[in-house]
């Protein structure tokens, strides 16, 4: 056994995977090590990857260079997506010592403690078919919000997506063990919980349970000041979750909904669950309900078979749409997906061209909707850093704003009148005092 007493972690991809190492973290200092910065020298790195993120195998790569640059002897694990799915590829990697999968990334410690020096790279993987058993984590590196993993992996089948043979079925944990961590978050003082999982309107399959009651039960918690949805799928927002969110002054009027491609021939091939107009019926349905709404959109360009016309719709319908900001993916071949098998590959240079229009309606949509916020008054988290005099936080509908750095502000919800627009489309803003408000109307 070596006696390993530091740990480093570098987190890749999204918010699930910064809340499931921030929870291997606890675990680890509940069993004796210490957490430490990427620079200071550890004895052991952990780095958890990202399937999604493209070149993952180069970044991965990078890491464990810069890593064994800064602490030459360090023992190097490497968990996360990625080295679900490719173990063979990572243990080659120069300087990896374990290789974990979907499942044994939450026990470290146990195979920490069976390392003896000299050992060669172990890779230690379960079938993610056999994973049943849901693991719960939440992130508490933040003073401000915490990230609240509700469910994992998936049960559908995008034609695209990796996820399920990364992550493993759709399973979660119950709306009691959810409620109690949840009460446990804002004990230590945390504003915000932002609910991840992969597809957490699936909350509950197979149970009594649904992703409605666990909003009903997180909407009920005293002391508990915001709730956050990170990302919904668009056939599973149902018109009571949204009518729950207009009734709420805790859950955030803020959606971010899937959508992929605006052409039904491509999310047929895309095996999503829905087609455009369903969709657009989702984002009129919350723009009836609530009032001055933040709806982001994910969109993939250059998905195979995705030709100009196909294209052109997406944009068009997106261009036409009541939304906010969008998050533009490049689509990018994946092994293992049936979208593999398709001949109708679309050449680089225009998946790179669509991917900078979408890009540019982005700017243009994220633009309009702060401009039409301003002069309203908005509640605002404040985070801690003092940027150039300035502190900043996300209104409740998502907006960031700035306003001069008061340190009392620091994890603080405030009422700030939206006041300018930079040409970086940054808002300036001010606070309002109590007596202001008594006598000016104001949202949200
Ligand atoms: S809903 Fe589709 S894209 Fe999302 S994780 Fe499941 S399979 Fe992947």
């Amino acid at each position: 056994m070596i006696p390993f007493s530091k740990v480093a972690y570098y987190t890749l991809g999204c918010k699930l995977n910064f809340s499931e190492t921030s929870s291997i973290s606890r675990d680890l200092m509940e069993a004796g090590y210490a957490r430490v910065d990427f620079f200071d020298h550890p004895d052991v790195y952990v780095i958890n990857t990202c399937s999604v993120t493209d070149n993952a195998d180069k970044k991965c790569r990078k890491l464990v260079k810069d890593a064994l640059n800064h602490s030459p002897k360090a023992f190097v694990v490497i968990i996360g997506c990625y080295s679900q799915l490719k173990p063979k590829e990572i243990s080659e990697i120069p300087g990896v010592s374990l290789v974990l999968g979907a499942q044994e990334k939450f026990n470290i410690s146990k195979y920490l403690k069976n390392i003896n020096t000299g050992d060669a790279v172990k890779v230690i993987n379960s079938s993610i078919k056999e994973i049943e058993e849901f693991v719960p984590a939440f992130s508490n590196n933040e003073r401000t919000r915490s990230f609240l993993k509700v469910q994992d992996g998936c049960d559908y089948h995008c034609s695209f997506c990796t996820i399920p043979l990364a992550r493993g079925k759709s399973r979660s944990s119950s709306v009691v063990k959810i409620v109690a961590t949840a009460n446990e978050i804002v004990e230590s003082g945390i504003q915000e919980i932002v609910l991840t999982g992969v597809n957490i309107g699936d909350f509950g399959n197979g149970t009594d349970e649904s992703f409605f009651d666990l909003l009903k039960e997180l909407n009920n918690i005293k002391g508990l000041n915001r709730i956050r949805i990170s990302s919904i799928e668009p056939n599973l927002l149902t018109k009571e979750i949204v009518t729950l969110v207009s009734n709420s002054n805790k859950i955030m009027p803020h959606f971010h909904i899937p959508l992929q491609s605006g052409s039904n021939e491509i999310l047929k091939a895309m095996r999503r669950k829905y087609d455009r107009e369903h969709y657009q019926s989702k984002v009129e349905l919350i723009h009836q309900l609530i009032d001055n709404c933040c709806i982001g959109v994910d969109v993939i360009v250059g998905y195979p078979g995705e030709t100009e016309d196909y294209f052109l719709e997406t944009f068009n319908f997106l261009n036409e749409l009541n939304i906010a900001y969008l998050h533009v993916f490049t689509y990018s071949e994946r092994d293992n997906t049936t979208a593999l098998r398709s001949d109708q590959v679309v050449p680089m240079a225009d998946r790179t061209k669509r991917r900078k229009m979408l890009q540019i309606l982005s700017e243009k949509k994220k633009r309009k909707f702060y401009s039409d916020n301003i002069s309203n008054i908005q509640s605002a988290l404040f985070e801690g850093e003092n940027k150039d005099g300035f502190i900043s936080g996300f209104t409740n509908n998502y907006i960031r704003v700035k306003t001069e750095f008061d340190a009392k502000k620091i994890n603080t919800i405030n009422k700030i009148k939206l006041i300018s627009l930079d040409e970086d489309c940054v808002m300036t803003g001010s606070i309002v005092k109590q007596e202001e408000l008594l006598t000016n109307s104001y949202s949200n």
